[in-house]
């Protein structure tokens, strides 16, 4: 009987993960607040990632069609380049980032990876050809060590572990009441915003992925984490193509472009030191972020002494 059994459940295991494996990905998207209506085009093929050259050209989007978001976006990330994208909030930063993910379809224009429309590729190869570490991560009703593991499924413990130690939540997870097999989520344990953005960063290490999209990646962090995690993301981030949505200008001086996004158009671009001498948009933006550093360093001092 047992012998009978066995095989069955078996099966069971097999469809009960892989019907998980669907209800993540669904969840993903309903927290995106997205239904998953992108589909493949019927001769879909696997997106061939040979350099890992980005290009958008002339790229327009609107969530509801009165009100348009993105209009008219061209702009290349050259293969093992970084362009950073910054600007006010609500200019269509993340939008940038979640186009190219094709979470939506454009209006207009094109997003080319190598020469290849994203929408003729099939969705699992762009996804998989691409680490996003999005603005708000989404933690899945699962252990800590399943969470990171997806980033890349094949990955054993250790290098599950290493991944968690570069992105500085190894420490954290060992505190847990069981470690890496703790549950997380509702009814498990409760991460913060910048713990969710460590569990990301080790999900993208593990990943190591072609191309890498950091959305305000540390914005949660203190900036002592930042810097720490900063070189983890430099090392991730070294010979590969970046775009690097940006809250703290300081990390990003050295892009190989930086393009300053206001209300859905390229208002400026060009170096950090070409910006700085252009005296517009990117200068003020970088002059009142020193004000504001330089006073809160001030006041860190003045309680020190008090
Ligand atoms: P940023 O990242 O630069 O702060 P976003 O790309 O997130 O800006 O948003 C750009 C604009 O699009 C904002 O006005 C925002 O309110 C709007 N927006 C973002 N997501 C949605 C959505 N799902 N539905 C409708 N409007 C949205
Ligand atoms: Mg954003």
């Amino acid at each position: 009987m047992i012998q009978l059994y066995q095989p069955l459940n078996f099966m069971g295991m097999v469809y009960r993960e892989i019907k998980q494996a669907i209800i993540d990905i669904e969840k993903m998207f309903n927290v995106l607040g997205r239904e998953a209506e992108i589909k493949d085009v019927p001769d879909a093929k696997p997106l061939v990632v040979s350099a890992g050259n980005v290009r958008f050209e002339d790229v327009r989007f609107a969530y509801e069609p009165a009100r348009p978001i993105l209009k008219g976006i061209s702009f290349e990330v050259p293969a093992g380049k970084t362009v950073a994208i910054v600007g006010p909030s609500g200019a269509g930063k993340s939008t940038i980032s979640r186009l190219l993910f094709r979470l939506y379809d454009i209006s207009g224009g094109r997003i080319l990876i190598d020469g290849q429309d994203i929408r003729e590729v099939t969705q699992a190869s762009l996804r998989a050809s691409i680490g996003m570490v999005p603005q708000d991560t989404v933690l899945f009703n699962d252990t800590i060590r399943y969470n990171i593991r997806y980033g890349r499924w094949d990955a054993d413990d250790a290098e599950v572990e290493e991944a968690a130690q570069l992105a500085q939540i190894d420490h954290f997870i060992r505190m847990a009441p069981k470690g890496y097999e703790t549950q997380v989520g509702e009814r498990g344990l409760k991460l913060s915003g910048g713990e969710k953005q460590r569990v990301a960063i080790a999900r993208t290490v593990l990943k190591a992925p072609p191309i890498l999209v950091l959305d305000e990646a540390t914005s949660a962090l203190d900036t002592h984490t930042e810097h720490e995690i900063q070189g983890a993301l430099d090392r991730v981030a070294k010979n590969r193509t970046s775009l690097v949505i940006a809250h703290r200008l300081s990390t990003i001086v050295g892009a190989d472009e930086i393009i300053v996004l206001d209300q859905g158009r390229i208002a400026e671009r060009g170096t950090h030191a070409q910006l700085l001498a252009h005296g517009g948009l990117y200068a003020s933006m970088w002059n009142r972020q020193r004000e504001a550093e330089a006073a809160r360093e001030k006041l860190a001092k003045m309680a020190d002494t008090s």
